[in-house]
């Protein structure tokens, strides 16, 4: 079948994508308030502009992702070490990192809204509207075409798609070109040029584009007046760059080794929207990968690969997930890649893959006048590592893995549950603890279980309300796997386990239950 869309209807369809999106993306930030999972910072004085604070259900989901990063990357690798330094550090190591000069967004205001943007973003969504064009195309070509549709074939052959495609490359690389040029008023002509227009106003009465800084500036000392002006910290690297010697030599570590970090960074955010997507405070995991010179582009392919893995393993599904390669390199890159995921307000950046070469260890050789190198004992010479870094975000992968398992499902009896599908590893509980009545010895075994496995899980054990109701209340809040107790348990010593995605329940002896929890709860293996 061939539907010839008019320019009206194709509008009515996106309006009504987005505006699903958008319904999709307020349940996801209702439902995690509702829950206990994330609250507006300071919310009873009317909160805090992109600061949020994560409640009961949250802390533990942010700390189980925070667990299982921690363990992938130092647990698991003999050769990666742990670091936790401290947010306050000596001025002079912004400066060597290029953050107080360079740590800057290009911002934009529209005239009419006096709304503020990222000019980059501005771009950005513009070529998201790009692809989206081609993904339509997609769509309708593989409706049409069914099991043959061949969409490599396609996107290389069609005329629309390529043209579509031609006006992406283009728009990159006249971007990639102004922005290594530091032309910002190349960049408000592209904006013109590529006819964009501000959101709220709809009108293109931009200002001038203007740099500016992100850096939270604060005092250290008692007399306001000597004080030094100390930075939140924008990133954990820089924290490991200044401590490489230091663990180097107490650890004995030998090249190639990486230090590992969980801490907070703060950027003062121009346009801080999309709830925990883009924080003023927020936390990030990074590892920086020290290895000799001219083996890094290896080390940035292995780590790429790695990176993707590790979310994979996870369980969702790989299209949600698709590599972003740089044009434009930051000037101490040789090599860079996101991993984006898709989320509910599109394909965004989740994690960064650098290859920065020996620009920070060689900056901060300079700037402390300390000499930060590595006697290699196998090739007998001094070098400065190159140094390989994974960043990823602890709240946007949150986002990702709240937003991509919360649904509502319609059951065979017509009822709906919502339902927060997460990756079991990661739920805040792993089981919760059910007895059927709340009569008849069954509240006392249900507590003996969970003093029995509560040791090696985080449980919940709850005895109000119908079965029914307490089965929904665990699916609302991701636990994995139910566990009644019913009249049987007392003579069987078995209980009923109830799993939260299929709603399959079966029969599980009690002294199986921690085995079978364990295996339940385990990452998928991906090679
Ligand atoms: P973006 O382009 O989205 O601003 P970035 O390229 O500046 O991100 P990096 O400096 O590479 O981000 O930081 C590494 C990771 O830290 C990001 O992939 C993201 O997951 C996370 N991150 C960065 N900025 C924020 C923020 N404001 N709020 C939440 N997470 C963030």
């Amino acid at each position: 079948m061939h539907f010839d869309y008019n320019s009206k209807n194709i509008q009515t369809i996106k309006q009504s994508i987005m505006a699903n999106q958008e319904d999709m993306f307020k349940k996801v930030v209702s439902h995690a308030k509702e829950y206990g999972f994330i609250f507006p910072s300071s919310e009873i004085y009317d909160g805090l502009g992109a600061v949020y604070d994560y409640g009961q259900l949250g802390v533990e989901l942010k700390n189980n992702i925070k667990q299982y990063w921690w363990k992938s990357m130092v647990q698991y690798h003999e050769n990666i070490v742990g670091l936790d330094s401290a947010i306050f550090m000596h001025p002079r190591i912004w400066k060597a990192s290029g953050h107080v000069d360079a740590f800057n967004d290009p911002l934009i205001d529209n005239k009419d809204s006096k709304k503020r943007y990222r000019a980059d973003v501005l771009i950005e969504d513009h070529i998201a509207k790009i692809e989206e064009k081609i993904k339509k195309e997609c769509d309708k070509a593989a409706k049409r075409f069914g099991d043959a549709f061949d969409r490599q074939q396609f996107v290389t052959t069609n005329a629309r798609v390529l043209e579509h495609q031609k006006q992406i490359d283009e728009i990159h690389a006249k971007y990639a070109e102004l922005m290594n040029a530091n032309d910002l008023a190349g960049l408000k002509q592209l904006i013109l040029d590529l006819g964009i227009v501000c959101p709220i106003s709809g009108t293109r009465n931009w200002t001038d584009v203007r740099q500016f800084n992100l850096m939270f500036a604060t005092k250290m000392g008692s007399v306001i007046d000597d004080s030094d002006t100390l930075y939140l910290r924008p990133e954990t690297a820089q924290g490991i760059f200044v401590n490489f010697l230091n663990v180097q030599k107490s650890g004995r570590m030998k090249v190639p080794f990486g230090i590992a970090q969980i801490g907070k960074a703060f950027r003062n955010e121009i346009v801080a929207r999309q709830f925990i997507f883009r924080m003023r405070e927020f936390e990030q995991m990074e590892m920086q990968f020290f290895v000799r010179p001219g083996t890094e582009l290896e080390w940035f392919k292995y780590w790429k690969e790695e990176r993707l893995r590790w979310h994979l393993a996870l369980g969702i599904p790989a299209v949600k997930y698709r590599y972003h390669d740089h044009e434009k390199l930051a000037h101490y890159a040789n090599a860079a890649t996101d991993i984006e995921f898709e989320f509910p307000f599109g394909f965004k950046e989740l994690e960064g893959i650098h290859s920065r070469t020996d620009f920070d260890l060689s900056r901060h050789s300079e700037f402390s006048g300390k000499k930060l190198q590595y006697f290699d004992s196998e090739l007998n010479e001094n070098y400065t590592p190159y140094v390989i870094e994974t960043s990823i975000g602890v709240d946007r992968t949150f986002l990702a893995i709240f937003s991509h398992g919360l649904k509502d499902e319609t059951l065979e009896d017509g009822s709906v549950r919502t339902v927060l599908s997460l990756p079991p590893v990661l739920a805040p509980y792993k089981a919760a603890v059910l007895p059927l009545v709340k009569k008849d010895g069954l509240p006392e075994k249900a507590r003996e279980i969970v003093d029995l496995l509560k040791y090696d899980f985080m449980l919940q054990y709850d005895e109000k309300d119908a079965i029914g109701r307490r089965y929904r209340r665990q699916d609302a809040i991701g636990t994995p796997y139910c566990i009644t107790v019913d009249n049987d348990t007392l003579t069987t010593g078995s209980v009923t386990v109830r799993h939260r995605d299929t709603m399959q329940q079966e029969r599980v002896a009690i002294a199986q239950l921690s085995a079978y929890l364990h295996d339940g709860i385990k990452p998928i293996k991906v090679n």
